[in-house]
């Protein structure tokens, strides 16, 4: 076992480093990961110019990720040098009021690898025994890094109780949008996506979306008024995170609907109309993460119910992590997820 490792480290204001750094060692309960995949997150990139509220330099980023097993812990039963897995990016107190009641999402002391943690833009990273999952050996290492914004997907939508029938909008075709978008029609709803960027309408299409809406040539709120017979959405799922499409989505749900923000702003207020929220009896939710639900993202993507791999446009070894990161901050045509991989895919 070797004892230094390569490892993309943010060292500050968009500056990415290669460095040699010492392997981690297991402690107890833990397990050291090999790394194979890691997807590049909107998140990453946030860290990367200093945007994001929880991560400090320096850090090595990095959350979505997939590998095998190296090295185990002591009182670590349960996993053995070789086993192929996915990691549940959290460490958790386990005694907090939260994680007692089972929501540990929600750990007054949750520690996200690449956040607060050194995350796996690296060879190797620590993890959680109890949040490592097994691979479905029918994915590829990149596509089941992808089982975090599938899971954090799922946790938003099964949040909102979509039951079948029902007319949903999804603002944005990012990952975690296209993601939502195919739990939703999984949930036998009918769904209406609303995206700028042609490609990934036309993904969305042939992932089975009923309605797509380019919000830079038409009005979403005419297109949703038009396809409810002036109702308004069962449901409206926000995945972008912008003050304008925040504020939008109470125009677009009817009376007595649900709204989903998946999305934030960073800003302590943003411009919801709070007076319909109350009026017409909506109910807003948000989400953070997944609680419970890798399991569940897991056996979809096994099941091929759920596909990431129109999302992983793009594969770049470790040692181009920097220019996946820029390519995603500058919106670069026809990118949309990028994994950062050795692994040969046949
Ligand atoms: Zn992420
Ligand atoms: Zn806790």
């Amino acid at each position: 076992m070797k004892t230094m490792m390569q490892a993309a480290v943010c060292t500050g204001l968009e500056t990415m480093e290669i460095q040699s750094v010492p392997v981690p060692k297991p402690g107890p309960g833990e397990v050291l990961v090999e790394v194979k995949a890691t997807g590049l997150c909107g998140s990453d990139v946030d860290g990367y110019v200093g945007h994001h509220p929880m991560i400090e330099w320096p850090i090595i980023l990095g959350h979505e990720c997939s590998g095998i097993i190296a090295a185990v812990g002591s009182g670590v039963k349960e996993w053995q040098p070789g086993d192929a897995v996915v990691v549940e990016p959290f460490f958790t107190c386990k005694t907090c009021s939260a994680c007692k009641r089972g929501q540990y999402n929600l750990c007054v002391d949750l520690k996200i690898i690449g956040h607060q943690i050194p995350g796996s833009l690296a060879e190797y990273v620590l993890a959680e025994a109890g949040f490592v999952h097994r691979k479905p050996a029918n994915l590829s290492f990149a596509e089941a890094a992808l089982s975090e914004p599938v899971s954090g997907a799922l946790h938003a939508v099964e949040r909102t109780g979509i039951r079948l029938g029902d007319q949903v909008v999804v603002i944005g075709c990012g990952t975690i949008g296209s993601l939502a978008m195919q739990h939703a029609l999984n949930k036998g709803a009918e769904v209406m996506i609303s995206e700028p960027m042609a490609f990934k309408r036309e993904a969305a299409k042939n992932l089975g979306v009923h309605q797509v809406v380019d919000p830079t040539s038409e009005s979403l709120r005419d297109r949703v008024q038009a396809w409810t017979s002036g109702v308004g959405a069962d449901c409206v799922i926000e995945a972008v995170g912008l003050p304008e499409t925040l504020a939008e989505t109470v125009k677009l749900v009817r009376r007595g609907g649900t709204v989903m923000l998946i999305g934030w702003s960073g800003q302590e207020s943003d411009a919801i109309d709070l007076t319909t929220v109350t009026l017409d009896e909506l109910t807003l939710l948000g989400t953070l993460g997944f609680c419970h639900d890798y399991p569940t993202s897991l056996k979809l993507m096994g099941q091929n119910k759920v596909t990431v791999a129109p999302l992983l446009t793009h594969r770049l070894p470790l040692t181009q992590v920097e220019r996946g990161l820029q390519m995603l901050k500058n919106h670069e045509a026809g990118v949309w997820k990028i994994a950062i991989t050795s692994e040969e895919v046949v």
